[in-house]
Parts: C-alpha cells; sequence; structure tokens
C-alpha cells in the first residue's frame, strides 16, 4: 500500500485546504488530502475546537504563503510594498504575490507547479520580452511576454505541464501561444477571478497590529 510520507502534503492537510503543490498528483486519487483530510500528527483527527483571530490570521498568512511559496521576510517586504500603493492593501497584495515570473510560467502552463515553475526560471529557462531572467520573484507587468527559451522547448517536464494544464486550466487574464512557447500577462486579474479560497483581510489585520 502507497505510505503518505510527503512534506508539501502536510502543509495541505495542515492548512485544511488543497493547496496544489504537488503538479498533476493533486488532481488523481493518490492526493493525501484527499484521502487524509485532517491536520497531521498523533492527534491530528482529535483537534478541533475554536481558533482566537490571531490564530485565523495567523494560519490564512501561512495558508497564503504556502500556495506561492514565499518565505516570510520575502512576504513581509510584498506587504510593506502593497500597503504602499493605492487601493486596497489585500488585493495588491495577492497581485504582487500573482505577478510573480513563477507564478506566471504556473498559470500559463508551462510548469505544473509553482514548485517546479520556481525551479525551471532558476535554471534559465525563460525569456521575459526576450532576456533572460533566472529570478522566481521577477515581477511582470501587463503586456510583458514569457517564453520558453529555444533550447529549452524539448524539456520532458514543461511539455508535459502544458500537456496537462488542461487540467487545471489556463486564466483569462493570460493569454498562451502554444505553439511558440509564449504566454503574455494580458491584465492584472480582478480580485473575484483567483477564486483560492484566501481572506486577505486576516493577514491585513495581522500586520496592522
Ligand atoms: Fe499533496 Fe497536492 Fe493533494 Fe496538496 S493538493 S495534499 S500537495 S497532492
Amino acid at each position: 500500500m502507497a505510505r503518505y510520507t510527503d512534506a508539501s502534503c502536510r502543509l495541505c492537510r495542515r492548512e485544511n485546504l488543497k493547496l496544489f503543490l504537488k503538479g498533476d498528483r493533486c488532481y488523481g486519487d493518490k492526493c493525501a488530502f484527499e484521502r487524509r483530510p485532517y491536520p497531521p500528527g498523533q492527534h491530528g483527527q482529535r483537534r478541533g475546537g475554536k481558533y482566537s483571530d490571531y490564530q485565523l490570521q495567523l494560519r490564512e498568512k501561512q495558508k497564503v504563503k504556502r500556495i506561492y511559496g514565499v518565505l516570510e521576510r520575502q512576504f513581509r517586504r510584498y506587504y510593506e510594498r502593497a500597503e504602499k500603493q493605492k487601493g486596497i492593501t489585500g488585493t495588491n497584495l495577492l497581485m504582487l504575490l500573482e505577478c510573480r515570473l513563477d507564478n506566471m510560467v504556473y498559470r500559463m502552463g508551462f510548469a505544473s507547479s509553482r514548485t517546479q515553475a520556481r525551479q525551471l526560471v532558476r535554471h534559465s529557462h525563460f525569456l521575459v520580452n526576450k532576456r533572460k531572467v533566472n529570478m522566481p520573484s521577477f515581477q511582470v507587468k501587463v503586456g510583458d511576454v514569457v517564453e520558453v527559451r529555444e533550447g529549452s522547448r524539448k524539456l520532458p517536464v514543461i511539455l508535459e505541464a502544458m500537456e496537462t494544464v488542461v487540467r487545471r486550466g489556463i486564466p483569462s487574464w493570460v493569454e498562451v501561444d502554444k505553439e511558440n512557447f509564449r504566454g503574455t500577462l494580458k491584465a492584472l486579474p480582478t480580485r473575484e477571478e483567483l477564486t483560492m479560497p484566501i481572506q486577505e483581510q486576516l493577514i491585513v489585520e495581522l500586520y496592522s497590529k
């Protein structure tokens, strides 16, 4: 019998939500959250009860950090930047995370998870507006073109991701030209278009203390 040992899957179980950290596996019956939808650990099944406001805020922040694969210090910097921008801080925060290059590569279907996208970007498999970029945190702007480098177009991981992206779909705010291995950020998504159950206001409350 297959045994559940995966650290990423523990994060989903901890957050009580599918975070889609393992690519295609997340859509199949091997998904650990589908099989054990309760927190990991010896007392996982017995946990319950009420969370304090602080605990809820903290969990929400952890959840978003894990979805986008961002560490605490960097996340905090995103928050500070979001706070300085015009508009709603929580929405600004999500937009900054969405515009990371690794997230764009994932959204465009050139990688099957954000973790994989991050690795591919670090290994210089992508161009942005024809220039090599290997920083996963690079901010993609509306109109920017993200492209798989010529020499990387036969990489099995990229080809496989492009095949299997139909399972999750490509969002409406990006346009993908599969034949030419490129995608464009057409517009920023609206808050309603980001469908992961995130209560960003809780994060704002946490950091505003
Ligand atoms: Fe693991 Fe993906 Fe399922 Fe999360 S959604 S538990 S990462 S397989």
